[in-house]
């Protein structure tokens, strides 16, 4: 098991989070809690490694529609009602992307949203 899979998993989601100025004391809390509860349960399994970043993306995007707040709003499309990016693949990886809900398309790596 490599822990830095973690520490990077935080990472790409906490620089997507910052990128939209949506990084909140909330949103980074759960940000801690998913990536804490995807290390235990990548450790029963650990072919699910390759999964976690991209499902901890999910888990945070989960937590903020909960809380009413959509993240992350795609700013590709012009002239579209504002819309997410989701995960793919939906599954949270391998090599998860962000893609744009209405256009189907790639936007950025996760981890690498402007
Ligand atoms: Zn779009």
């Amino acid at each position: 098991m490599d822990a830095s899979l973690y520490l990077s998993a935080r990472l790409q989601v906490l620089a997507d989070l910052s990128a939209r100025r949506q990084a909140t004391p909330d949103l980074v809390s759960v940000l801690e809690d998913a990536v804490a509860a995807r290390r235990w349960w990548a450790e029963q399994w650990p072919e699910g490694e390759i999964y976690v970043a991209g499902l901890v993306a999910q888990d945070v995007q989960d937590a903020a529609i909960d809380a009413g707040s959509r993240w992350p709003l795609c700013l590709t499309c012009p002239d579209a009602p504002e819309h997410a990016l989701h995960i793919e693949p939906d599954l949270g990886g391998p090599d998860p992307v962000w893609v744009c809900e209405e256009s189907g398309e790639a936007v950025a790596e996760l981890g690498r949203l402007s």
